[in-house]
């Protein structure tokens, strides 16, 4: 890190030596004599053109830019409108949302590349970019981990860097370069349809697993021009995860403080790891549609994090401008507002009105020419960096590790790490092998409900048609139990035809009568799959028809497991009483099946832990790290509030088939400085039979603060195997200011002071001999 600030530093002092003196935030990247050159010969259609990007239906052959004809095909003479006329830089998504072969996709990437580099004046190359958020979403074959909020439910960040590597891979394979991925917003609202692309609520868990994500895919020195690399992006800046009412692109309103606190530091790490691109939060901020907020486009992102990539739009949020949020009054002033406001290239997708305007904006001067050389100067190193000029396709038959059995090997590792036990009342898990099993519930046969959205299709309904060869849920009980030994009933089932949320009860009277010959009743509930919009709710309870199904099973005195097969978490208090077992599997992918039943039968022995506070109630959607007013009774003691704080499963929980002691909590001093270090060292040791994972969670109190310290932190994990009987030291190294908070000043503080670690039950007092300020802040909202 500090290497690469040193160079871009150099790089730097280096331009600002050679060329006009300039504050612009772009400067560093003028250092490129070949892209000066480009840019000088450019005119304002072909500068504006490599701003623009249009959806893949766009050019098909077909009735309409929003479907294309099967078998899939290029429109030429729309593709020539596009490329040559229009001269787009950019295109992206599959058509007819439905996953290709890598085939089909050379096919189709070739034939684009051939006619920007030889039908245009410039030869400059596309870039096409996907959604690959847990493996190419939109290849056949591809290979699928757990999504993002299954990865964090691990807390092992190898996962999620082996898992972006292989991604990156299986996208170059599909001759993409360009990945709209990591997700870096934080899962802290349980009601927001987005939470399973996060990595939950909180902001040092989500931070480490995204900088490993980026190095997953753009490699440890981001060298992207490596054909098995490739530009990660960003998403979505900034404060897109909490809108007020819960619901998907719906206004956000964040003070400062809490933007700085929770939202940034995901954003800002990954502007450390070098990540390329970045993608602008589709919703509003206190008002402002973030995709108009010069403050936070340019003031915090380009000039106080330093960012210097390629800041692409969300989907037709340059549009929205006008049409949705009504800050510009026609979609001409819409385009000067956006790019006025820092956007390089818009997603527009569906039409090239975009261009129009914006050729118009520049030649009337309302967008200054020096804005359009930044955005396209950006997008043109972006280009180079990823070799395009020399490699514009890269050929799928060079990746002979595609869907191979060692990808799914490691896809298959990961899932078995994710299984989160909640519940295991009197040890009724693992099975006994041998014994008769009723597997149940609308989640337990689909490799759909496994998987979630961004998975062969946008919304995840063709799952079922590409990932056959997969096992569900039931297909590994069998598998493991002997097929004689299980009997389906599903009960309820969604309905996969109608809407998200649309379900029928089956049959539960079916499932009833099953449980009478089983010994155990293992019940799959969850959500049917969704993505974005479509996810939003008016409910966050799991269904009425699931608890039907769950209470009737229950009454049968038959031990029941449930198996949480969902994106979020779905309230089951009116259930949890009644079951034996609760085990969360999130979305873990196409493993996901063969995971949970390892862990059913003990063949694994489980090591997830909550990414996210598991709510008990719908108005008490509190995170761990919240303010101690929030809990109020507890503080009292003499009270019982009826509506105090309450959860469901806290944060970081998750239990195991073996047992763990901590022990011998130290501390290197009792009195810091802010500048030095403090080490925390615990034993932890494997008590009981069988071998196992455990995460070991560093949590920090702030006694007192100026502003309300929350209750506690996450300051430190590690995920460590221990054998059965096998003790191991684990030691944390952490400074002040990874103790600091936001103040009131918005600059990041250490106050004078006394705090409290804790790890596992063991706690430690020391203090802080000074207040510190670690930077100065100018205010941005
Ligand atoms: C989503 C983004 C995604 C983009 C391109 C949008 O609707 O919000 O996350 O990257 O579409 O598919």
């Amino acid at each position: 890190m500090q290497k690469q600030k040193l160079i871009t530093l150099l790089v730097a002092v280096l331009v600002v030596g050679c060329m006009p003196t300039s504050n612009s935030p772009s400067s560093a990247t003028k250092a490129d004599p070949e892209i000066e050159e480009l840019i000088s010969k450019m005119t304002v259609e072909e500068k504006v053109g490599q701003m623009a990007q249009v959806t893949l239906d766009v050019i098909s052959k077909g009735p309409n830019e929003f479907s294309s004809d099967e078998p899939l095909s290029l429109d030429p003479a729309i593709v020539k409108k596009a490329l040559v006329d229009y001269k787009v830089g950019s295109i992206l998504n599959t058509g007819n949302n439905r996953a290709r072969t890598p085939e089909k996709w050379f096919e189709i990437i070739s034939e684009l590349q051939r006619v920007a580099m030889e039908e245009t004046n410039l030869g400059i190359p596309i870039i096409y970019g996907v959604d690959a958020i847990h493996g190419v979403t939109y290849t056949a074959g591809a290979t699928f981990f757990p999504q993002e909020i299954a990865q964090a439910a691990s807390w092992n960040p190898e996962i999620a860097r082996r898992g972006a590597e292989i991604c990156a891979y299986e996208t170059r394979a599909s001759c993409i370069p360009w990945n709209f991925s990591p997700v870096l917003d934080i899962g802290r609202d349980p009601r927001f349809p987005r939470i399973w692309e996060t990595f939950g609520e909180d902001v040092l868990l989500a931070k480490t697993m995204g900088v490993q994500m980026i190095k997953g895919y753009e490699g440890e020195d981001n060298n992207i021009a490596d054909p098995e690399k490739l530009a990660s992006c960003l998403k979505h800046y900034l404060g897109y995860s909490v809108p007020k009412s819960g619901k998907d692109r719906t206004p956000a309103y964040i003070p400062e403080i809490e933007l700085r606190e929770r939202h940034l530091p995901t954003f800002k790490a990954a502007v450390e790891a070098g990540a390329h691109t970045l993608m602008v939060n589709s919703g509003l901020i206190n008002g402002i549609p973030v995709h108009a907020n010069k403050n936070l486009l340019i003031t915090l992102l380009r000039e106080e994090l330093g960012f210097e990539g390629v800041i692409v739009t969300d989907w037709a949020d340059i549009e929205n401008l006008h049409k949705r949020d009504k800050v510009a009054a026609t979609q001409k002033e819409a385009v000067k507002m956006a790019i006025n406001a820092g956007i390089d290239m818009s997603m527009i997708p569906y039409n090239f009105k975009f261009c129009d305007y914006l050729v118009e904006l520049v030649n009337e001067g309302e967008v200054p020419m020096s804005r359009i050389d930044d955005a396209v100067r950006r997008i043109l190193v972006l280009k180079k960096k990823l070799n395009l000029w020399e490699k514009p396709v890269t050929n799928y038959k060079d990746y002979p590790k595609f869907g191979s059995e060692e990808f799914e090997q490691d896809a298959r590792n990961a899932a078995n790490e994710v299984i989160t036990l909640l519940k295991n009342e009197d040890g009724t898990l693992p099975l006994k092998k041998g014994s008769k099993i009723l597997v149940a519930g609308p989640n337990s046969n689909s490799m759909r409900t496994l998987n979630g959205g961004w998975t062969y299709s946008w919304q995840g309904e063709k799952v079922e048609e590409f990932a056959s060869e997969y096992k569900t849920i039931l297909e590994a009980i069998q598998e493991k139990a002997g097929k004689a030994n299980v009997t389906h009933v599903e009960g309820v089932s969604y309905d996969f035809e109608g809407k998200y949320w649309d379900e029928k009860d089956i049959n539960i009277g079916a499932a009833v009568k099953a449980a009478a010959k089983a010994d155990y009743i293992v019940l799959c509930l969850g959500e049917n799959t969704y993505t974005e919009k479509p996810g939003d709710l008016h409910e966050l309870g799991i269904s009425q028809n699931q608890i039907d199904l769950a209470l009737a099973l229950a009454k049968t005195k038959k031990p029941v497991i449930l198996v949480l097969n969902e994106g979020r978490p779905r309230l089951i208090r009116e259930i949890e009483p009644h079951l034996e077992g609760v085990l969360h599997s999130y979305l873990p992918g196409n493993f996901g099946g063969e995971a949970i039943a390892n862990v059913l039968f003990g063949d694994v022995n489980p090591s997830g832990k909550l990414p996210y506070t598991y709510p008990m109630y719908s108005n008490t959607l509190v995170t761990y790290d919240h303010k101690p007013s929030e809990e109020q009774a507890k503080m009292d003691g003499m009270y019982d509030y009826e509506s105090d704080f309450a959860v469901q499963y806290p944060f970081g929980f998750g239990l195991s088939y073996t047992t763990f002691e901590y022990s011998d909590l130290k501390i290197n001093k009792e009195t810091f400085t802010a500048s030095e270090e403090i080490e925390l060292s615990v034993t932890v040791k494997n008590t009981g039979k069988m071998d196992g994972k455990e995460v070991v969670q560093l949590y920090v109190s702030d006694m007192y603060a100026s502003i309300t310290p929350d209750m506690k932190r996450l300051r430190g994990f590690e995920k460590i195997d221990l054998k059965a009987g096998e003790s191991k030291t684990v030691t944390f190294k952490i400074t002040a200011e990874d103790l600091a908070f936001v103040a009131a000043d918005l600059s990041t503080t250490v106050e004078k002071g006394e705090f409290e670690a804790a790890i596992g039950e063991l706690k430690q007092k020391f203090s802080v001999s000074e207040t510190k300020k670690f930077n100065t802040i100018k205010s941005v909202l």
